[in-house]
């Protein structure tokens, strides 16, 4: 048999110490926060180690897991540019990559065990089970685990009782003698589990399914993983799934157990404070680097002050020694920083092209596909404005709006209100259309702008914020608009003078 062969010591890759690791999720939804560092740290540890980075689908769970989930996990790894080396879509030569279609290969690994004399069939019903529990509680045992009922039926009338249809568990049998069960946990040192409280768990369910602590192991074993870095809601599984090992004889792996994310009341991260999907944040309009860089962030650091990790720093420098046993704390305004952050490292073009240009298409401010209104170096000039005003993506569409709305912009009640309605507002708009008609089409850049208009305040003996607020929404039709200069040059003569001379109508005297 394929399978179990591969089980037995010495067969198995980890003895090369080459790594191997993996993320196994489920796909009974989609892929959150957690779930994605947890990815980050696994893919990020295999390239710092010149290792392999396998992705498993763990779809045991025939009710939750869907198909659905499965694509919306893989779109979620493709987008944060998680590149696995063996898994779904990609192969490699210790699949299958789907624990759906790896049941016999459970089945064989149980057989195995059962023929080996360290599993056994347990015919205890739900109820004769929960009254030996009740029974173990009353009289203050210790140990309330399974009472080891069926460990020593003899072999011959267990079978009887399954050949007459008997329903049956298959369960581990933990040696008496195995002593406290201590797991060598990366992150969290030594973690001792009291023998006591281990049981004869169950590896395969009445209905001929293994349980996830038995999958798992044969998973990881047989695909030689060397290190399980994993959430830390599973560290008390691990002393069951060592016992797997041992049964198995195959090597234990290391494991790392990373801490928890909290929300920021300090209470689990969940729906309730926001979104929690990789996706919605990548609607949201967050880049993909950056968002790595910041799940990366939380429970582990580069030298304790480093906030700008880029991928391929990670993907060089991560190492589990930096891992923090504590819980961090998700902080929407950290990942707001980040991006932003990596937005200013971008140069005009590359902004331009990546952020500006494809939100202005999907926003219908651009035609969807072919030409664009303008020439390469607009667009440029409006990033370079936009670029240190743009927290995600979308922030672009409403700052550019106004240089789509032609000679008739659309005027915010309330900056008008507050700026062209006040007394002495059409002269200002009357001296700023007069100082740049002036100018001409060759002379029309943002410098000449200002430097055309910044005498007339003082001229004019009004302040500076009078006057630009008035010339601001009247050309631009927002007091919130860019800086002035440079939003006029990228409208064009022609239509900021038109914008003005149909101000001049609005203001006040
Ligand atoms: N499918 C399990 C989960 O999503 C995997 C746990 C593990 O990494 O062992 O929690």
């Amino acid at each position: 048999m394929h399978g179990s062969k591969r089980l037995t010591r010495g067969t198995i890759l980890t003895d090369n110490r080459h790594v191997r690791v993996r993320f196994a999720p489920s796909p009974t939804g989609k892929l959150h926060v957690g779930g994605a560092r947890t990815a980050i740290y696994n893919w990020a540890f295999a390239r710092a180690n010149h290792g392999t980075f396998i992705l498993r689908i763990d779809d045991t769970d025939p009710t939750r897991s869907t198909e659905e989930n499965t694509q919306i996990i893989l779109r979620a790894m493709r987008w944060l540019g998680l590149d696995w080396d063996e898994g779904p879509e990609v192969g490699g030569d210790f699949g299958p990559y789907r624990q759906t279609d790896r049941m016999q290969l459970y089945r064989d690994a149980a057989q195995r065990l059962w023929d080996e004399g360290k599993a056994y069939p347990c015919f205890c019903t739900p109820e004769k089970l929960a009254a030996d529990k009740a029974a173990a509680e009353a009289r203050h045992d210790p140990f309330q685990g399974y009472q080891r009922t069926c460990r020593d039926i003899d072999p011959a009338e267990a079978k009887r009782r399954i050949d007459a249809g008997e329903p049956y568990t298959l369960r581990i049998k933990v040696p008496l003698d195995r002593g406290d069960v201590v797991v060598h946990d990366a992150v969290h040192g030594d973690v001792t589990f009291n023998a006591r409280e281990l049981d004869d768990f169950i590896i395969f369910r009445s209905d001929g399914t293994p349980t996830y602590n038995f999958a798992t192991v044969v998973d990881d074993a047989m695909m030689g993983i060397t290190h399980v870095i994993r959430g830390d809601d599973h560290l008390s599984n691990t002393p069951r799934q060592i016992m797997v090992y041992e049964a198995l004889g195959a090597p234990v792996p290391t494991f790392a157990h990373i801490s928890m994310i909290l929300g920021p009341d300090g209470k689990k991260l969940s729906k309730r404070h926001g979104a929690t999907s990789v996706e919605e944040y990548r609607d949201a309009g967050y880049l993909s680097d950056a968002f790595v860089n910041y799940l990366a962030l939380l429970g582990w650091s580069l030298d304790g002050e480093t906030t700008i990790v880029p991928r391929d720093v990670l993907a060089r420098e991560f190492s589990l020694d930096h891992v923090s046993k504590n819980p961090s704390t998700f902080d929407p305004k950290k990942l707001d920083a980040i991006n932003q952050a990596y937005y200013l490292a971008m140069s005009d073009r590359e902004f331009s092209e990546r952020v500006l240009v494809p939100e202005l298409r999907a926003a219908g401010l651009e035609p969807a596909e072919g030409d664009l209104a303008h020439d390469d170096a607009w667009y440029d000039l409006l990033s370079s404005i936009l670029k240190p005003r743009t927290v995600v993506a979308p922030d672009v569409v409403e700052k550019a709006r106004f240089l789509y709305q032609g000679n008739e912009v659309e005027l915010d009640e309330k900056s008008v209100e507050k700026n062209l309605a006040k007394a002495g507002a059409r002269g200002f708009v009357t001296a700023a259309t007069e100082a740049l008609e002036a100018l001409g089409d060759d002379a029309w850049h943002a410098d000449a702008i200002n430097a055309a208009l910044e005498a007339l305040p003082e001229k004019l003996g009004v302040s500076k914020r009078k006057f630009f607020g008035a010339v601001r929404v009247a050309a631009c039709g927002n007091q919130v608009s860019p800086p002035l200069g440079e939003s006029l040059e990228l409208l064009g003569r022609d239509c900021t003078l038109a914008r003005l001379r149909r101000a001049e109508g609005i203001a006040a005297e």
